[in-house]
């Protein structure tokens, strides 16, 4: 893979391991300073000192809300494929928000 980090060290990648294996809670919406008490101290305190990281924690923050909003009606693995896909050609797009259809 790339390049993503101008400085990825250890303590990144195990911040974005952390990151990666927190629960999906339901349709909760965490802001990134909630989701930050969800990690294991060791990285909570990273997400504090690391810039990078700390962009990492609010992107991560900001998908798992946007998938909470269309949880909310009971959705079977096709939706959330779809919803991410949405949200990456969103991401991509960058234009004015879209609807799903
Ligand atoms: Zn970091």
């Amino acid at each position: 893979m790339g390049n993503l980090f101008q400085r990825e060290s250890k303590d990144c990648r195990s911040f974005q391991d952390a990151l990666e294996d927190l629960p999906v809670k339901g349709n909760a919406r965490l802001s990134a300073e909630e989701w930050i008490g969800e990690l294991p101290a060791a990285e909570a305190k990273h997400a504090g000192e690391c810039v990078t990281c700390h962009t990492a924690l609010e992107e991560f923050a900001e998908t798992r809300n946007a998938l909470a909003g269309m949880a909310t009606v009971e959705a079977g693995p096709w939706f959330v494929s779809r919803v991410m896909a949405a949200i990456v050609e969103g991401a991509g797009r960058r234009g004015p928000g879209r609807s799903l259809e």
